[in-house]
């Protein structure tokens, strides 16, 4: 338990309905008293948990706004400590207002993630759940909030430590074998050392293998929208993004540089570039964004190729065919409700995937998410499965995974029990610095920096 008291603003920094200040620590009922009055006048240290009381926020003895203090005693709490949370008109300066008065009451500036740092060290929450809420936060589609959600609810944590009991289960007769051999302790089969092993192996590697899958779903996928100039590129950026963005126009050329904006297709999210549009040009500005949609091609993980339905293949598109070879890409053929001039028959042998739509008409939507889905091969994401969530959560899996394959190896050729049981305590390192259990204060310090202050 923490020797401070930590305060921090907990809503969003603008104008809003109300505003939240949470106060966190052995102080925090003492402090909060301070700083609100119950309008009935009962003291809050008076009051049992998970309690709302509507009262007065002070400064000395004037009153500046209603209020709603909500008290939660240790352990009861996220945090785990006591916790009062103050509810104020959600102006920006009475909630700044109301903050200053909690730390001239006693509590001190809470660090960023510093709640959620002080959860996972009361053992309110793993490391992985901890991860999980920065990343229910940042979610901007229903699958990156059912996949964090599932993850805050244990669905990692529950399938590593499944694995971990196993393992230690193994280690601890493998050691009490290696220790007292003349003792009569229960014998570890070769059988039933292999089976956990090979078992372990499966449920890890399985993690890994969903792991792009996982990030895709989660984090979005970086997308650029290429095509000639006049193909569509911008109306079906708009399309996406349900709202003027690019400058839509008949005027060839008029995207010179890269528009950026994230949308929501289906339960993806696509973070889009919509490019110049590329055809050979001597305009000096013109080129230089042509050159950026080019470039853009070979990092993006997802390419939409726009072609005009209505306009025979010239070559610009040859140029922009030529460009998307082997790469994540979908042609797109666009204004699919004027009449076909364009031969689709080319297209569509030289892309893996091919979608008709009409963006001005808003119409091709769905057949785009479908298709999009299939290209990335994640039309079976199942967001209820756990997955890993970041690098660091990936390396600890691999790492373990590397020990398992050794032990298995080791097994099979005949190495000693005590020589397997090395590499099996080596897995368990990594897996329990997956789940914090062993999480060097570095890797812990660096993991919550990384959250905003007040979570
Ligand atoms: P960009 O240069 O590729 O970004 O093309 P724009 O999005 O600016 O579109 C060029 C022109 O095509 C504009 O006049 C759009 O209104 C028009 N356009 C875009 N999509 C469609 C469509 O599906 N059908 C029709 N008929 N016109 C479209």
């Amino acid at each position: 338990m923490s020797e401070t008291t930590i305060a921090a603003i907990a809503t969003g920094n603008s104008a809003a309905g109300i505003g939240v200040i949470r106060i966190s620590g052995t102080d925090a009922i003492k402090i909060a008293q301070k700083v609100f009055i119950a309008a009935d006048g009962t003291p809050l240290s008076d009051l049992k948990g998970y309690t709302a009381k509507f009262g007065n926020v002070y400064s000395g003895e004037k009153k500046f706004d209603n209020a709603v203090a909500l008290i939660f005693k240790a352990p009861k709490s996220y945090t785990g400590e006591d916790v009062v949370e103050i509810s104020v008109h959600g102006g920006i300066f009475i909630v700044e207002k109301t903050l200053e008065e909690v730390f001239k009451a006693g509590a001190v500036p809470a660090q960023a993630g510093e709640f959620t740092k002080r959860a996972f060290l009361n053992g309110k929450m793993d490391l992985t759940q901890a991860e999980s809420v920065a990343a229910l936060i940042s979610a901007q589609g229903d699958e990156a909030v059912s996949a964090s959600f599932n993850m805050l609810q244990g669905s990692l944590s529950n399938k590593i430590n499944s694995v971990l009991d196993q393992l230690i289960g193994c280690s601890a007769s493998m050691a009490a074998w290696v220790d007292y051999p003349d003792e009569e302790i229960p014998d570890l089969s070769e059988e039933s050392l292999a089976e956990i092993l090979e078992n372990a192996e499966f449920l890890l590697s399985d993690l890994i293998k969903n792991y792009e899958n996982g990030i895709i779903m989660t984090q979005g996928i970086d997308t650029a929208i290429v095509g000639r100039p006049n193909a569509g590129k911008s109306t079906l950026m708009n399309m996406l993004a349900g709202r003027e963005k690019s400058i839509v126009t008949h005027i060839e050329g008029t995207t010179r540089d890269i528009v950026e904006e994230s949308v929501r297709l289906g339960t993806m999210v696509l973070h889009l570039s919509d490019t110049a549009g590329i055809r050979k040009s001597n305009d000096i500005v013109e080129s230089i964004g042509i050159q950026k949609a080019i470039k853009k091609i070979e990092s993006a993980s997802l390419i939409l190729a726009v072609f005009d339905n209505s306009q025979p293949l010239c070559n610009d598109d040859l140029m922009i065919i030529e460009n998307c070879k082997n790469k994540p890409s979908v042609a797109v053929i666009n204004k699919n409700d004027l009449e076909n001039k364009l031969d689709t028959h080319e297209i569509e042998t030289k892309f893996s995937k091919t979608v008709y739509i009409s963006a001005k008409n808003n119409i091709g939507l769905s057949a785009l998410e479908k298709t999009v889905k299939e290209l990335l091969g994640i039309s079976k994401f199942d967001s209820s499965q756990p997955i890993l969530a970041n690098q660091r959560q990936k390396l600890c899996v691999l790492n373990a995974l590397e020990h398992i394959k050794q032990a298995l190896d080791g097994l099979h050729i005949g190495i000693t029990y005590d020589a397997i049981n090395v590499m099996i305590d080596s897995a368990v390192d990594e897996l329990l610095s997956l789940t914090g259990k062993k999480a060097t204060e570095e890797v812990v310090n660096n993991i919550f920096s990384r959250f905003c202050v007040g979570k």
